[in-house]
């Protein structure tokens, strides 16, 4: 097969892809809080799953601790879009630490669920990734009465006091696909099980994935801007790769590897929802240098979500000079 030429190599730039709203706002949660209170803002986890946004946020005097016991008493704490569970904040108030939350709306909804379905008695099923931040946080909302089972396997294993009362929540950042077998499988071994009113995967993660599946039987490549740690990062290569399109998730340009390129006419490019347009810009400008003359961008659906900023930070902002 012949290698292709210059003018045969292209980029189909996916969108929606990058930044949801729930990163938009927890990022500028932080920047504002800096600006406002001035530094030195605690921050618990990385604000969002992305190393750039973590160091250029840190650059601008943010301090990121994996604990709440490192934040020194009575400093001004932010909580990670990805939630936190009712131990944390007894542990804030103990510590008289001034919180700011910046838990996407999204998450915060999976919490009010499993309040709700504990509270009325039920045993809790959380479809999700037991290291992933935000399942330690939802969890926490009722450890007595919570199992995390991420896979079909797992759900067969599964042991509840009363089967006819059982309810399943899932993580927001998951595969579509995989969640949906899990789901079956569910329903399959508790035919009474209640699920939420509306699905807990969230928009971002939905819309970033049917993009991929959209596109990728255009592309003998898809590349994936996002980090390690982000899951919806990691379920765009998941999809891609069921679709026997190759992909690679990639922190940046200096990430990619030449030899991908080998015979590649068509690569696909999306981020995560954590990732920064910056370092697609970046990523597209390596293909460029490397033949890849045209760009498309390519609109699977449009995307104009955004949520309104925390009261701590209204009332900040309404009270600054
Ligand atoms: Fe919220 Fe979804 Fe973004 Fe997570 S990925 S911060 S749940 S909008």
């Amino acid at each position: 097969i012949a290698e292709p030429t210059a003018t045969d190599k292209r980029v189909l730039l996916l969108k929606p892809r990058g930044f949801c709203a729930g990163v938009v706002r927890a990022i500028d949660i932080v920047k504002i809080a800096l600006e406002t209170f001035g530094a030195p803002i605690y921050v618990r986890k990385e604000i969002v799953h992305n190393r750039f946004v973590v160091d250029e946020l840190a650059a601008k005097g943010a301090i990121f601790v994996d604990d709440i016991d490192q934040v020194p008493s009575g400093m001004r704490v932010i909580y990670s879009a990805h939630g936190v569970s009712p131990a944390v904040r007894e542990q804030s108030k103990e510590r008289k630490l001034k919180v700011i939350d910046a838990t996407c709306p999204l998450v915060t909804k999976v919490h009010v669920e499993a309040i709700k379905f504990a509270k009325q008695g039920y045993s809790l099923i959380l479809i999700g990734h037991r290291d992933h931040d935000e399942i330690e946080g939802t969890l926490g909302e009722a450890p007595d009465v919570t199992q995390v089972v991420s896979s079909v396997e797992e759900v067969q294993t599964l042991q509840v006091p009363d089967p006819e009362h059982v309810a399943y929540l899932t993580q927001t950042t998951l595969s579509l696909d995989e969640a949906r077998d899990i789901i079956q499988a569910l329903k399959d071994k508790f035919p009474k099980i209640a699920g939420p009113h509306s699905q807990d995967i969230c928009y971002a993660t939905e819309n970033r994935q049917t993009a991929v599946k959209n596109v990728a039987h255009q592309a003998d490549l898809v590349l994936v801007v996002g980090s390690n740690n982000s899951s919806n990062s990691n379920r765009l290569v998941e999809v891609s790769q069921n679709l026997s399109t190759r992909s690679y998730l990639i922190e940046n340009s200096r990430a990619i590897d030449s030899v991908w390129l080998d015979g590649v006419s068509t690569v696909a490019v999306t981020a995560g929802a954590s990732a920064p347009e910056v370092l697609v810009e970046d990523v597209v400008a390596y293909l460029k240098d490397r033949g890849f003359g045209s760009v498309e961008e390519v609109e699977v659906m449009p995307e104009n979500v955004r949520f309104g900023l925390p009261p701590e930070i209204v009332q900040a902002i309404q009270s600054a000079p």
